[in-house]
């Protein structure tokens, strides 16, 4: 194993890498002609660590989380920043976070201990859930995080467990905002039709204005119980940083309230996650809206805290914290993922280039076939000479990117998919039997595998056979 002597023990100053081409701060076309993350040259990474790989670039990740987190300072006396884990759940990632201090939203027993595992101070960690399961209520008490509270019996489990452990336990209470200025606005087409508000009242997600006052006034009765924040996410991502505004300033409107009716003023407000990013070629959620025209960081913070602040001072409260949970704004552009090229097929309208890469591994390009930016690893910026499918192995038509330009691939050549940093390891399937991929963290010329690739033993590993079928399975010799 590669052991690193050199022990950070503050997070580290980043120097942009200075590519000819850059897609982001620190990926972009190297001096050789091919794509490099950071400092390392992505064609070495596949030969030396197979395909597909999925690439994580350390300072990409903290470039992008302080570029977030120096934003809503500039704008907001008292924010907090809390990495959504499932957008990338790996150790090595969370360890990243930690080191930048970032907080994290947690979705269940795994998510949860993984980030405790990874050494997260509890007291920045959230727990979410619709149902959360006793032992993850358990687990979340014994190690003091904040319990965003989903269910109307979800404050007497919360009181049992805490008695039983004889602790005090923080809680936060899910919100479903009105949206009712968002009626006629559409976000990105990633979550099915609708409104912004259509898909928010139409989720499972939150409690209503009367719920949660009742919440409230029970917890206040309770000793075993410390109210902590409000919460809202709505997992459909807009490209407008007005419509987070709305949200922002619903949540104000809220603990207006909660305080008209109990007394009790959220002390912190969760305005969750469902940030984007905008990249000058043009990338996912929408290839044509999410181009250097897609809000900023600034433009998001300061819409945002202008609209909490002007909410907080019409209503006479007090400004709350502020907590954010981006998850793909974040990882999204540091990853980078690549496939080799296999069988090249030459239709008669159209032309299949074989990947070893997948749908499966790259989720979000199953539903939509145009979200990942495709590159030739090697010379990087040729011109295209041909549109092409790039496609999986798998038995569906698995579509990794359609009607792509492409300089003339052949077998062996290796092709990368940008911004792949979230939602694909912690989202990848092994439909066909296929095995889940590496991935290597990148920091400067130095790269680790920070995933194990999967191997034969755990895909076949969980099956059992019942002794009455063992050798009792096949036809008869005649
Ligand atoms: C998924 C999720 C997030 C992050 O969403 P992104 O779209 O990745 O920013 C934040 N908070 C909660 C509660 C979530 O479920």
């Amino acid at each position: 194993m590669n052991v690193q002597t050199r022990i950070a023990r503050q997070a580290p100053a980043l120097v942009p890498a200075r590519h000819d081409v850059q897609f982001g701060e620190f990926i972009g076309i190297g001096p050789n002609g091919n794509l490099w993350v950071d400092g390392c040259d992505v064609a070495d990474l596949a030969a030396r660590f197979g395909t597909p790989l999925y690439i994580i670039s350390e300072n990409q990740l903290r470039h992008t989380y302080r570029a977030f987190r120096d934003a809503f300072r500039a704008e907001y006396p008292d924010v907090e920043i809390l990495f959504a884990n499932k957008s990338n759940n790996g150790l090595a990632i969370r360890h990243i976070m930690n080191s930048e201090g970032a907080g994290g939203d947690c979705f269940g027993a795994q998510e949860m201990y993984m980030a405790l595992l990874a050494g997260t101070n509890p007291k920045t960690l959230v727990l979410n859930g619709s149902n959360k399961q006793t032992d993850e209520l358990e687990m979340a008490i014994a190690n003091g995080l904040c319990i965003n509270i989903d269910a109307m019996d979800e404050l007497e489990r919360i009181d049992d467990v805490a008695r039983r452990l004889g602790v005090v336990a923080d809680i936060g209470i899910r919100l479903k905002l009105d949206l009712e200025p968002l009626r006629d606005r559409m976000g990105v087409s990633m979550h099915g039709p609708g409104t912004l508000k259509q898909q928010s009242d139409s989720t499972k997600w939150g409690m209503t204005r009367e719920q949660t006052a009742d919440i409230v006034r029970r917890a206040l009765t309770l000793p075993t119980v410390r109210l902590k924040e409000t919460h809202f996410h709505l997992s459909r991502m807009s490209n407008d940083p007005a419509d987070f505004a709305v949200m922002a300033r619903e949540m104000i409107t809220w603990s207006g309230y909660l305080r008209d009716h109990t007394g009790w003023v959220p002390p912190c407000i969760d305005i969750g996650g469902g940030w984007t990013f905008g990249k000058w070629y043009g990338t996912g959620p929408n290839s044509q809206m999410d181009d250097q025209n897609a809000p900023t960081p600034a433009d998001y913070a300061r819409l945002c805290c202008g609209a909490i602040k002007d909410e907080a001072a019409k209503l006479g409260l007090p400004l709350p914290r502020l907590r954010l949970e981006p998850g793909r704004a974040l990882s999204g552009p540091a990853g980078v993922a690549v496939g080799r090229v296999g069988a090249v097929k030459q239709g008669d309208t159209r032309k299949w280039v074989n990947l070893d890469i997948s749908t499966n591994h790259l989720s979000w390009a199953a539903v939509l076939d145009w979200y990942y930016h495709a590159l030739p690893v090697v010379d990087a910026g040729a011109e295209p000479t041909e549109t092409v499918d790039l496609v999986g192995p798998l038995c569906n038509s698995d579509e990794v990117g359609k009607h792509r330009r492409m300089p003339a691939l052949q077998r062996g050549d290796l092709v990368a998919f940008l911004d792949t940093g979230g939602y694909t390891e912690s989202s990848a399937a092994r439909y066909n039997a296929q095995l889940l991929p590496a991935t290597v963290l990148v920091t400067g010329s130095h790269a680790e595998v920070t995933t194990e690739r999967e191997q034969l033993k755990d895909a076949v590993g969980r099956f059992r056979v019942p002794a009455h079928l063992l050798a009792a399975s096949f036809a008869p010799a005649e």
